[in-house]
């Protein structure tokens, strides 16, 4: 933490890489006072750990608490994914590597239109899971998960957002979040949700 003359002014680090996370994150959380929000694109040298976690949360937490330790921030990560019942929870905590190891997202979401090809309407049903940890130096402060339901395509749907996005059609909605546009995907998202819950936290504890 860094503190100013007459304010304090808290670093808070994103430990992403992944462009469009931190992009989504810093607008959910651009309006806190005094905070100077940064990324691990400003780290280049820091290398994040294995995520060998068994839930979006225990990978949270490692991403955040590694982190924060090794940077002497505050630190904020997130594990998300897209789950979905009729595949045994798949892609889940794999979804970024769910075509393999480098995959890209279009060789993720590809993957997917092929495993979910034979499925009824109903079994296409899947839900964004999105798992925020908090954390100092000294440890994990906190946790919060959010959830975003809906149906995915039986072919991609616009040029915005990133992952599965031009696949995903929230309920209620009729376009995918690749079209929505990122302000509006940022009012409704499962990140959007987990930062929600966790803003309470980071206002008592960061001020
Ligand atoms: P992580 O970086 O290990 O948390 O993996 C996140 C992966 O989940 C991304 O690479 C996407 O494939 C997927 N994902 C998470 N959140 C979203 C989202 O908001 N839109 C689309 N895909 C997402």
């Amino acid at each position: 933490m860094e503190v100013s003359a007459k304010q304090k002014t808290i670093t808070l680090i994103i430990a992403s890489r992944n462009v469009h996370k931190i992009r989504e994150c810093k607008a959910i959380l651009s309006h806190l006072p005094n905070l100077d929000l940064l990324s691990l694109l400003d780290f280049p040298k820091y290398v994040p750990p294995h995520e060998a976690g068994k839930s979006f949360e225990e990978n949270a937490v490692l991403k955040a608490v590694h982190a924060s330790k090794e940077l002497n921030h505050w630190t904020i990560a997130d594990d998300s994914g897209l789950v979905v019942p009729a595949l045994q929870s798949a892609p889940g905590i794999f979804s970024a590597r769910y075509a393999g190891e480098h995959a890209t997202d279009a060789d993720n979401r590809k993957k997917l239109l092929q495993e979910m090809r034979h499925l009824k309407d109903d079994d296409r049903y899947a839900y964004y899971e999105c798992c925020v940890a908090l954390a100092s130096p000294d440890g994990v402060k906190k946790t919060a998960t959010g959830y975003c339901e809906g149906t995915i395509l039986t072919k991609e749907k616009g040029g915005g957002g990133f992952g599965y996005d031009p696949l995903f059609v929230k309920h209620e909605y009729s376009k995918s979040f690749a079209e929505l546009g990122e302000a509006v995907k940022n009012r409704i998202s499962h990140r959007r949700k987990a930062l929600d819950k966790i803003l309470l936290s980071l206002e008592t504890l960061l001020y």
